[in-house]
């Protein structure tokens, strides 16, 4: 007998609907029925429409009975964050500015899984237009993490990091502006990665800061993502700052092996004030990828703690500047009861955004602002072209560089609800990487002790730009020396 739909890979369920051993129907029914079993206990997903995916996967299974090639995705769920547009399909970025706004046409990446032959399959909870660690700042209330529901899964994708981990689907979609794939991957014990900049078309993705933002995905293991990412990639005319490189084979570099790989292992990352359960597993981690042939060597990134300080500079700006499209005047919510413009704006904005939205915008607004912007976004602009030499003269030494993706394990809900600032510090190991455009991903490396239970951990690993292959090589080589990926979150297994 073959394993339940949830315990097989993306690649194990496409190949069983392409040799037709399983119908698209029969695996979207059974992931239908688990979601409406377990999604309420954890509310990663805030929309799935039975009648739209059954509909979805009836034209797949109609397709293979035509002999049409039905794709490398065939059949597969991909949940999708809600703030990629579907056509004619609801996308709010979890903000109440946004209620009831309808995509006018399929993002990039929606168009790619589509002809992949993947179910769109729900739309999935995340951070107010991304701005977030936890999921906690989503207008429809927090998402839960599966390994212990009184704690977040991370943010701001959270809701597509809990769905994969909870199994109540193989693939989902998120973004990563300062580390909104690989943390919540990495809180939530699955695979997340965050292509480079360019490699994936930002077509139909709303933005929070456009020079940051990158669409990845989120998988059990590493095979599916490969799967995935070759599907994702590619240059395309609607996103100018997309990447005209071919798409990389992963498949291949995952059996590539890392015999002579070198890990470069910054300095500044594992220090002594690094948790040291963290630190412990991560080092452990790298032992076994250098088991299987590759080095370590040390790296020095002196400017690294001024990642985050640059980070909420730039990312502000920018986010200030691209909300001031939601004005109630051209989407969604509008304010009522009012006689002039100006109380339009603001009435409206005022309705429409959270409080942490809020503040970025007043940050993004004065970090902008004449006489203002030579001292700090100038000032941000100039460090982020410092950071780009560090990681420039490590790579001199080394092919990868390995650490933590986030500082610590998953947190309680509302434990950092009342400081922002603690809250911006779950960046601390990956805002780098999205100043700096490159390639890096999540992978589960481990277990800390909780009060409810074992929490996942996440070790990251970079790569220079359009260098995937050695990411997809050196956590293939993790993957295969530990079986942390196998683990299923108690009460999700079955
Ligand atoms: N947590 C970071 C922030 O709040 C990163 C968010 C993201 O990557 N979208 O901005």
């Amino acid at each position: 007998m073959t394993a339940a739909f949830h315990l097989q890979t993306a690649g194990g369920i496409a190949d069983a609907v392409r040799a037709r051993r399983a119908s698209a129907t029969e695996v979207a029914k059974s992931f239908l029925d688990r979601a409406a079993a377990l999604n309420p206990s954890l509310f990663a997903f805030i929309e799935l429409q039975r009648d739209d995916i059954l509909a979805q996967a009836r034209a797949i299974d109609t397709n293979i009975s035509n002999g049409k090639d039905p794709g490398a995705l065939a059949g597969v769920p991909v949940a999708i964050k809600d703030i990629l547009c579907i056509r004619g399909g609801l996308v709010t970025c979890g903000s109440k500015i946004l209620k009831n706004y309808r995509a006018p046409y399929d993002a990039t990446v929606i168009r790619k899984l589509r002809d992949a032959g993947a179910i769109l399959y729900g739309r999935t909870n995340m951070d107010e237009f991304a701005m977030g660690s936890s999921t906690e700042h989503s207008c429809y209330g927090p998402t839960r993490n599966p390994w212990d529901t009184t704690c977040v899964p991370g943010g701001s994708s959270g809701g597509s990091a809990a769905a994969v981990a909870a199994r109540l689907a193989p693939l989902s979609l998120g973004t990563d502006t300062g580390g909104s794939i690989r943390q919540p991957a990495s809180l939530c014990g699955i695979v997340g990665l965050k292509p480079t900049y360019g490699r994936v078309s930002r077509y139909g993705l709303i933005a929070f800061a456009s020079s940051l933002d990158q669409i990845g995905p989120f998988a059990t293991n590493i095979d599916d993502c490969a799967l995935i990412t070759e599907i994702l990639c590619g240059v395309d005319p609607r996103d100018s700052t997309s990447v005209d490189a071919p798409v990389p084979d992963l498949r291949a570099a995952i059996r590539r092996g890392v015999n002579g790989l070198r890990i470069g292992v910054p300095k500044q990352w594992m220090t002594n004030e690094l948790d040291s359960t963290v630190r412990e597993s991560v080092n452990l981690a790298i032992d076994g990828i250098c088991a299987a042939g590759a080095t370590r060597v040390e790296v020095d990134l002196p400017r690294a703690h001024l990642a985050i300080p640059t980070y909420y500079l730039v990312a502000t700006a920018e986010a200030s500047s691209n909300l001031a499209r939601f004005d109630g005047i051209r989407f969604a919510h509008r304010a009522s009861g009012v006689h002039a413009l100006i109380e339009l704006y603001g009435k409206t904005r005022d309705e429409g955004f959270g409080e942490e939205v809020k503040r970025r915008i007043l940050l993004g607004t004065f970090v902008l602002s004449a006489g203002y912007a030579e001292a700090y976004y100038n000032k941000a602009l100039q460090v982020r072209r410092l950071l780009k030499d560090d990681f420039e003269n490590a790579f001199a030494h080394c092919d990868v560089i390995a650490g933590p993706a986030s500082p610590t394990p998953t947190f309680e809900i509302g434990s950092k609800s009342n400081d922002p600032l603690s809250m911006y510090l779950c960046d601390l190991f990956t805002a780098a990487i999205n100043l700096v455009g490159l390639p890096g991903i999540s992978v589960p490396c481990g277990f800390a002790k909780g009060k409810n239970g074992p929490l996942p951990l996440g070790l990251q690993i970079v790569a220079p730009a359009l260098r995937e292959d050695s990411i997809f090589a050196a956590a293939a080589a993790h993957e295969s020396a530990t079986d942390w990926h196998r683990r299923i979150p108690a009460g999700f297994e079955t």
